[in-house]
């Protein structure tokens, strides 16, 4: 999958491309990631990309044209690399719908992505209204810059793209897959203080593993995320397993 990722300060991204399973990603073409600094497409000679506000107020906004040229040599990056012809255009930003795995899934059949990491108080509004296709926030809170939310999507999206993870069921056996939190992982040692490892996990009967695990995961989410089952399909299984946990504890956890 081919990312070109508009930014002042590709330097920061080194943290995610150089280093663990992204970076090997990286390394042997699983992804593909290009950098388009706004700044190599300012014209002027102190290669200005920021100004003041129209209308006064603090802090200064990123100009519209280096950045519409950055993206449109994104554009051609992406048709080279990646045979992309429209690849979307991303805008990290407050402002945008909420990063979930939902989006993450819909993204990541994509072949390529532009995203646009903001500064200052943000972009000059006509490059959103110009050439920007989704406005993606990753919460409710300010950072200074986009490029922390444009690796945290990068690296949502890269661990769906085959060839990332080594072990692909990894991927798939995750908080949110299925609109469940994960359930608990144990390793060595088995007693650790006065905390010993579910005697069901040892016994390698498999059956049991794997409903332990469901019911582990349906508790964890009802007692830590109950947001994520309202409206939910649940299944027979399902129904059963939260049945006795509401037997084992009547509230719930709550
Ligand atoms: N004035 C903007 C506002 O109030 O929405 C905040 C600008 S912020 C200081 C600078 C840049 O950081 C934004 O252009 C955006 O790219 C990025 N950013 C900040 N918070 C973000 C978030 N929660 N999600 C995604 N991007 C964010």
């Amino acid at each position: 999958m081919w990312f070109g990722i508009v930014t002042l300060f590709p330097e920061m991204f080194s943290v995610a491309t150089e280093v663990g399973v992204l970076g090997r990603a990286v390394g042997n073409g699983v992804l593909d990631v290009e950098f388009f600094n706004p700044r190599d497409h300012a014209t002027d000679k102190h290669r200005t990309v920021d100004d003041r506000p129209y209308g006064g107020g603090p802090g200064m906004v990123m100009m519209v044209e280096p950045l519409l040229a950055a993206v449109a040599a994104a554009k051609i990056a992406a048709a080279k690399a990646a045979m992309s012809t429209s690849p979307r255009v991303i805008y990290l930003s407050a402002q945008g719908r909420r990063l979930n795995q939902d989006i993450v899934q819909e993204l990541v059949l994509s072949d390529a992505l532009i995203l646009i990491a903001g500064r200052y108080e943000g972009i000059d509004e006509r490059a959103i209204e110009l050439v920007v296709d989704e406005e993606l926030s990753i919460g409710d809170y300010v950072l200074t810059g986009g490029e922390l939310p444009a690796m945290v999507l990068l690296d949502a999206l890269a661990r769906h793209v085959p060839g990332t993870l080594g072990n692909r069921a990894s991927a798939l056996d995750e908080s949110h897959l299925d609109g469940l939190l994960d359930y608990p992982h144990y390793t060595r040692p088995e007693n650790a203080g006065d905390r010993n490892v579910p005697r069901v996990l040892l016994s390698g009967d498999h059956g049991a593993i794997k409903r332990w695990r469901r019911k582990a995961a349906l508790t964890k989410t009802w007692r830590q995320r109950p947001d994520l089952l309202t409206g939910r399909k649940v299944s027979d299984e399902d129904v059963e397993l939260l049945r006795e946990l509401f037997d084992d504890e009547p509230t719930g956890g709550h």
